[in-house]
């Protein structure tokens, strides 16, 4: 089987985006601005902006170079800063955490529920008079449970950052991810939905946190400059941006959603329906079945055991193990290895309360994820737990051979 690791985008990766790059190199012109009259000029990141914000059926976009600095770049144009307490789960990349703390401000780790992402009861449980954010993360294409999310929100008046780095595509009750909460982040990582190798995305319906976002991600100027504008810079931004090289790529990939999207749903249906499951073993949880990426099939076992027995036969991991997607494993949190120069937000003495971060803080989060095992349907990618399984091009034998083999290991667990 082929050996290739990334996300089902990296797996499409063909003419279309050769025709788009091709198109920047020839013109002349790799900055995402550039001469608006001179027909070499591509725009190929404004028209990413333009595509990606129509897919998403949301007003504004601001294409940016990494998930982790749209996270950023959502926590800036919201305010966020010291002081201010985001809550966020306990199983997501360490990009989600780690924005958080350079923003100055502090994640609540939360726990998850068995759609491995955000419990909204343990959200309620964690919400103090600090609290200003909610960062619900749509983990493994799989969108959270918003309705509930929202209705805490709303009720606490919090604020909401999808960070949907891992679900680009994903919708929830007839609405994409990133468009229900205020501020939504995606990432062109090479492992995610879409890529471009590198890239992102920060989307919202609010002019002001558009025009904020815009300027945090480009040294303050207002969305869509030109020139230098002196005299109209309204905020101190830093150069999160898109060039235009990327964005050529952004763009092919972007027109490829849907087909992405319909490949990965039939790809792991047809796997679901080769497997012959146990009953104590289950599904995760899917907060909308019509909606998720399906770019990975999650089990749950009724225990450690019997996920360690299946994981070592497969050659792969429990999720408990997948690096920096979990709390556990995040040594720079966990041991507060920040520069003494920083304000130290694990300590936050100086916001006049204590935080610790533990291992084993979450226990409900660290019982569900020792207890799965991630499958590949569009994702391969062993951080994530995922080197084993299909992917986006996987034919209908090697489908089949793959069930099989689940259904060979699910026979001998304990
Ligand atoms: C990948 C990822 C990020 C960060 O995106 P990068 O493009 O790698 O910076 C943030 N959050 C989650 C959940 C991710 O999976």
């Amino acid at each position: 089987m082929n050996k290739r690791i990334g996300g089902p985008g990296s797996f499409m990766i063909g003419e279309e985006e050769k025709r788009e790059l091709l198109d920047v190199i020839e013109g002349g012109y790799l900055f995402r601005y550039g001469a608006e009259d001179d027909p070499l000029f591509q725009k190929k990141v404004l028209t990413f902006e333009e595509e990606f914000a129509r897919y998403l059926d949301i007003e504004y976009c601001v294409a940016v170079n990494s998930g982790t600095s749209a996270l950023l770049t959502c926590l800036a144009a919201l305010g966020i800063g010291p002081g201010d307490e985001v809550i966020v789960p306990g199983y997501t990349f360490i990009a989600s955490i780690s924005s958080i703390v350079l923003s100055r401000a502090i994640p609540v780790l939360a726990e998850i529920d068995e759609s491995l992402t955000l419990d909204p009861e343990d959200i309620r449980k964690k919400i103090t008079d600090k609290t200003k954010a909610i960062m619900p993360v749509h983990m493994l294409g799989n969108p959270c449970d918003m309705d509930a999310v929202m209705e805490v929100a709303r009720e606490h008046d919090l604020f909401v950052i999808e960070d949907c780095c891992q679900a680009a595509g994903a919708s929830y009750h007839g609405k994409k991810v990133g468009t229900i909460g205020h501020i939504g982040a995606f990432s062109l990582n090479m492992f995610k939905t879409f890529t471009a190798g590198d890239g992102g995305a920060v989307v919202t319906n609010d002019f002001d946190l558009y025009e904020r976002a815009f300027g945090f991600h480009d040294q303050g100027h207002k969305p869509r400059r030109s020139g230098v504008e002196i005299g109209r810079r309204s905020l101190i931004g830093l150069d999160f941006r898109m060039n235009e090289l990327t964005g050529a790529v952004a763009l092919a990939q972007v027109r490829k959603m849907d087909t992405i999207l319909t490949l990965l749903r039939s790809k792991k249906k047809k796997l679901k329906e080769l497997l012959h499951i146990p009953e104590n073993v289950k599904f995760r949880t899917i907060n909308d079945p019509e909606g998720e990426c399906a770019t990975l099939l999650t089990l749950i076992f009724p225990n450690k055991d019997s996920a360690d027995v299946f994981a070592q036969e497969a050659g792969t991991e429990t999720i408990s193990h997948s690096g920096w997607h979990v709390y556990n494993n995040m040594e720079q949190i966990l041991g507060k290895k920040v520069p003494t120069d920083y304000p130290c937000p694990y300590e936050c003495e100086a916001y006049g309360r204590k935080r610790e971060y533990t291992k084993n803080m979450l226990p409900r989060t660290d019982d569900i994820l020792e207890r799965s095992i991630n499958i590949s349907i569009g994702v391969v990618d062993k951080g994530l737990g995922s080197a084993f399984g299909i992917n986006i091009n996987s034919s209908d034998e090697e489908i089949a051979e793959v069930a099989l083999k689940i259904n060979d290991l699910l026979r001998k667990i304990p």
